[in-house]
């Protein structure tokens, strides 16, 4: 049997393993940081009618640069966070995987590196070595949260070309405030001119105000987005950022063309119809998320403040063997290497309830 690295594959991917959290069928997963509700069927009706209309024009391509899709997505920006934002302001593309995929083979590259403070969203590792940017672990505070001097520290010696900060942060639910990007910003400008990426697919389930704001006057400072998550769209695949129209400019340098599918642009309009609605189920998410801090605490569990849908918990000896437990009670959580914890997407109040009595059976089991 060939195996990859039989293949005259790059150095770089030899012996490496692709992005790849279990999708095992069982009862309540919680695992991914899905929205655990189905789109409404008032929507799911407009997504027919939106796509019928597309499906008449399927022999054209699509509109290469998705303008109605960007125009809507900048007004919803507009409304929710206070801070207007125009549509040459706005780039979308399949899922914010590739936003970030667009902006590191535009801004990372060969002889170019990126930084992030781990733990964080493994795919930022991952999509470096994937464009040929050498990858710099950045370091994090014991308790999670960005260590803002260390942070500055590691950019002023490794003068980075892309910074990610990623708030609120996967897999740790911490965010950062406006002052931390803003010194971070300037420690990279001051570093070489970089570009600082805001990865805010958590965004809307933060107890702080978007970050978005900051991109105003700071043309390196990119924000990004998904409907994956608050949207509840994730298997629509539309990612999204905001930034000075010089950085949409940039990545229509290397984004392949018609990347959007008519089909896609189609369905991400008719959501954006049903915003009100789908922000309802946000707040629910919220509540719960909330409560499953409240709860895990109240068993004894060292759980990390969150601002996004889902909650870090520990601490365990052997995290491995309590996701295996957990699982066992048919609960699929996710275990992302940090070391004793685990992570939970929040669900429905029942997948809560499940996981919740799934933790106390086997916190009795263990001590
Ligand atoms: N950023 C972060 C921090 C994420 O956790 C995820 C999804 N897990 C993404 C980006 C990518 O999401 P998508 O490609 O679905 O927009």
């Amino acid at each position: 049997m060939t195996r990859i690295d039989d293949l005259p594959i790059r150095d770089e991917l030899r012996g490496k393993s692709p992005y790849g959290a279990p999708q095992l069928d069982v009862p309540v997963r919680l695992n991914t940081n899905e929205n655990p509700y189905p789109l409404p069927e008032a929507l799911v009706a407009r997504i027919a009618e939106r796509v019928a209309e597309a499906a008449r024009h399927l022999n054209r391509y699509p509109d290469r640069d998705a303008v109605e899709l960007r125009t809507e997505l900048a007004a919803y920006l507009t409304r929710t966070t206070g801070h207007e934002v125009t549509t040459g302001q706005v780039w979308a593309a399949n899922g914010s995987n590739e936003v970030l995929q667009q902006l590191l083979q535009a801004f990372g590259g060969p002889g170019r590196t990126a930084i992030g403070f781990e733990p964080s969203y493994s795919m930022h590792a991952l999509i470096s070595r994937g464009t040929g940017t050498g990858w710099i672990s950045g370091p994090r505070r014991e308790d999670f949260r960005l260590d803002v001097e260390a942070a500055e520290r590691a950019i002023a010696e490794h003068r980075p070309h892309v910074v990610f900060i990623c708030s609120p942060n996967n897999p740790t639910g911490t965010a950062v405030d406006a002052e931390t990007v803003l010194r971070l910003y300037e420690a990279a400008q001051a570093a070489r001119p970089s570009l600082v990426v805001v990865d805010e697919a958590y965004g809307e389930f933060s107890h702080r105000p978007s970050l978005l704001p900051l991109i105003e006057g700071r043309p390196n400072l990119v924000v990004s987005r998904t409907m994956s998550k608050a949207f509840g769209a994730a298997g629509l695949r539309l990612g999204y950022l905001a930034a000075d129209p010089a950085v949409v400019d940039a990545v229509q340098l290397v984004r392949l063309p018609y990347h959007l599918s008519a089909v896609t642009q189609a369905t991400a309009l008719a959501a954006l119809e049903h915003t009100d609605t789908l922000l309802g189920y946000v707040e629910q998410l919220k509540a719960e998320r909330d409560r499953l801090v409240t709860e895990l605490r109240a068993m004894g569990c060292e759980v990390t403040d969150s601002d996004a849908n889902f909650v870090q918990f520990g601490r365990f000896e052997d995290s491995a063997a309590t996701w295996r437990a957990i699982l066992a009670h048919g609960v699929l959580v996710r275990d992302n290497g940090v070391p004793g914890r685990l992570r939970v997407t929040a669900g429905t109040p029942q997948e809560n309830d499940a996981f919740l009595d799934a933790v106390r059976a086997v916190l009795k089991l263990q001590f």
